[in-house]
């Protein structure tokens, strides 16, 4: 393994950013979301050695939101295998999480399985297959990890269910294109579910190291899935993580990854590590802009970009 000394870089890259604390907004379209401390920072860093490195409030839960859709994605493709690539595409989308204009013209595929339309037919899929489907993602989730622990918020799922009309709205359409197949609010309930995930920045970097280990997660030796599908799953975050700034992310970052608007972002090095960022604070893309500055100056000061 490299022998860079992650804790060091945390400490430098954190001092050169401060300063920037006024930027950006907490997501407060969720209601239970706007209630986030905006100061918090945790950073985690796990080697595929399962070393870890921490900073700041790395140990603290937090709304995983998107981020969570690479996890029903992975259960989706284990489950359906290449078939469900006819009902989700692989291409970036350019647009925001949650645009409903690309759908009209592509007949109610989604472009990706991480914009909102894409997580919600991936969900339908979820629907369709298992018997029950929350209990059954769940118990996935935490093999993934190896936490007994993780959880879904009620407060946040329900926060979600209220206000989510424009998810109401991409399922409805998604539906009049015969591309949700069952009842749209058993749908919506698995999806708001799924984004109300809780973990803190170390539990993250736990549950996805099985994309830097292709698909086995080392700390259990668990096979999550294969490594052909661990690298398809690390090329789809490579190219629709971050919604319409996902060429920006690869372009200063250099790494698959995955946000989410509860503030926090993992991304994956293949063969050497997994990093969570968390700060609540979004940019006008909805990506966290501590987080992104976090991950650029991580590549560029240890020169740990894929590229
Ligand atoms: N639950 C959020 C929504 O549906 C997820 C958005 C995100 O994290 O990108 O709007």
């Amino acid at each position: 393994m490299n022998n860079i000394d992650y804790q060091k870089i945390f400490l430098e890259i954190t001092a050169e950013l401060e300063g920037i604390d006024d930027v950006g907004e907490v997501a407060s379209y969720i209601p239970e979301l706007g209630k986030v401390n905006p100061s918090k920072l945790g950073i985690h860093l796990m080697t595929v050695d399962k070393t870890g490195y921490s900073l700041g409030d790395s140990n603290e839960k937090f709304s995983i939101q998107s981020i969570a859709k690479v996890l029903s994605l992975t259960l989706a493709l284990k489950i359906m295998g290449k078939d469900m690539w006819c009902r989700v595409g692989v291409e970036p989308s350019g647009s925001a999480f949650n645009s409903l204009v690309q759908l009209e013209n592509e007949k109610g595929i989604p472009r990706n399985p991480f914009i909102n339309a894409g997580a919600i037919v991936v969900c339908d899929i979820l629907v369709s297959c298992l018997q029950n489907p929350k209990v059954e993602l769940l118990d996935f989730i935490r093999k993934t990890s190896g936490i007994d622990t993780v959880k879904y918020c009620p407060e946040v799922a329900d926060s979600e269910k209220k206000t989510g009309y424009r998810n109401y709205a991409l399922t409805y359409f998604m539906k009049s294109f015969g591309n949700i197949h069952n009842d749209v609010d058993v749908v919506l309930d698995l999806y708001f579910h799924l984004c109300s995930i809780e973990m803190t920045c170390k539990e993250l970097t736990q549950t996805f190291l099985f994309l830097a280990y292709a698909g086995v997660n080392p700390i259990t030796n668990v096979r999550v899935i294969s490594p052909e599908r661990s690298k398809r799953i690390n090329s789809v975050m490579q190219m629709c993580g971050f919604y319409d700034e996902a060429g920006e992310f690869a372009f200063k970052t250099g790494l698959p990854g995955k946000s989410g608007v509860g503030g926090g972002i993992i991304a994956v090095h293949p063969g050497q590590f997994c990093i969570a960022v968390w700060s609540p604070k979004l940019n006008v893309n909805g990506n966290s802009y501590k987080g992104m500055k976090v991950l650029e100056a991580l590549t560029s000061k240890t020169q740990s970009s894929i590229f």
